[in-house]
């Protein structure tokens, strides 16, 4: 299928200085993060036990590859997925739902960090977004928006961009945030029923996905509505299983960023491909960034700070590491073991 399209356009790496920043939260509160996902996870662990692959349904072997903050992990033996070992049922999804809500989005305060998110971690995906369409395309819908940093972000470089999401309190969120900004409410609340048609009825040319297949409950549905689409683009990120999910497992003290709550499934450079075959897309333009390094520095200021360690060994480390995350990273990111992938796509039926 592949075969008679031309090789995606790859490119690689991403500062990590605005990461420090905005996740500081992870260096100064280690304890409450990791004791939230242990509580999710332990919830998710007492579902039923999943016996098909999250994304191709085959049958899942009946060996655990590991177990990491109580949750076990096979990979799919057809597609190389990483699956977490139980159903993501409505019980589990309801229970996370329902945390996020209980951090109590307040609706009407402008957010300082909402334009300087934008312009760190959004800009950035659109800029890239642009220079790899091969042809000018403006009309795009954002499918699990959130609070529409996305949205905000294409808007701001001249798209027609819209968002939907399930939740109604990041809907109204954002749309003060994007009114204060850009004076428009580009964000609508859809019901999960509705969701999947307004993808399959849509008359945007791009589909943005950022951050959202990995939350999909039912991916099918997914898939399904995008084939049955007209839309031509499809851009998305995914989570990849990298050296930061190996890390995750060898420092049980530290909290998971990548593998827990929300997060019960991985890509794998395979699975990636089924992903796209599923879709009936295929890859133009790859960029593969990661925080693996980021993650194996913050897990070793943490593990220090455990162990009681003097104010001259983080000193030792600070000095040491972390000039040369980027460097490291890079090296990973090229060697395709970073923890973030971001792929624009275009339908196989229409593509050149
Ligand atoms: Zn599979």
């Amino acid at each position: 299928m592949t075969a008679r399209h031309a090789p995606p356009v790859r490119t690689y790496s991403k500062s990590s200085g605005f990461y420090q920043e905005v996740k500081k939260d992870f260096f100064t509160n280690n304890a409450n993060l990791l004791q939230t996902a242990r509580r999710q996870n332990a919830l998710y662990a007492a579902q039923p036990r999943r016996t098909r692959c999250k994304l191709c349904e085959a049958e899942l072997p009946g060996v655990v590859d590991f177990t990491s903050h109580g949750v076990d992990y096979l990979f799919c033996s057809a597609c190389g997925h990483l699956n977490g070992g139980h159903e993501e049922t409505a019980t589990f999804i309801d229970a996370l739902y329902i945390a996020e809500e209980g951090e109590a989005y307040a609706t009407h305060y402008i957010d300082a960090q909402y334009e300087r998110r934008i312009r760190d971690i959004y800009l950035p995906k659109v800029d890239y977004l642009r220079a790899s369409l091969p042809e000018p395309a403006t009309r795009l819908l954002d499918i699990g928006c959130g609070s529409g940093h996305f949205v905000c972000a294409a808007r701001m470089r001249g798209l027609e961009a819209q968002g939907i999401d399930v939740n109604k309190r990041m809907i109204d969120f954002g749309n003060h945030q994007i009114a204060n900004l850009l004076g428009t409410t580009p964000l609508a609340h859809t019901r999960e029923e509705e969701f999947f048609e307004l993808v399959a009825q849509s008359d945007a040319q791009i589909l943005s996905a950022i951050g959202v297949i990995e939350h999909l409950r039912e991916p099918q549905r997914f898939f399904a509505a995008f084939r049955a689409s007209r839309i031509e683009y499809l851009f998305y990120s995914i989570p990849m299983f990298s050296f930061s999910v190996m890390l995750e497992h060898l420092f049980q003290n530290v909290f998971p960023r990548q593998l827990s709550g929300g997060h019960t499934h991985m890509f794998t450079e395979t699975s990636f491909q089924t992903l796209n075959e599923r879709l009936a897309v295929h890859s133009l333009a790859e960029w593969r960034f990661g925080v693996d390094i980021m993650d194996l520095y913050r897990s070793c200021m943490t593990t220090l700070g455990e162990n009681g360690t003097s104010e001259q060994m983080t000193t030792r480390l600070r000095e040491g590491l972390a000039p040369c995350i980027d460097a490291l990273q890079a090296q990973l990111d090229q060697h395709h073991f970073c923890s973030i992938l971001h792929c624009l796509t275009r339908r196989d039926n229409h593509g050149p």
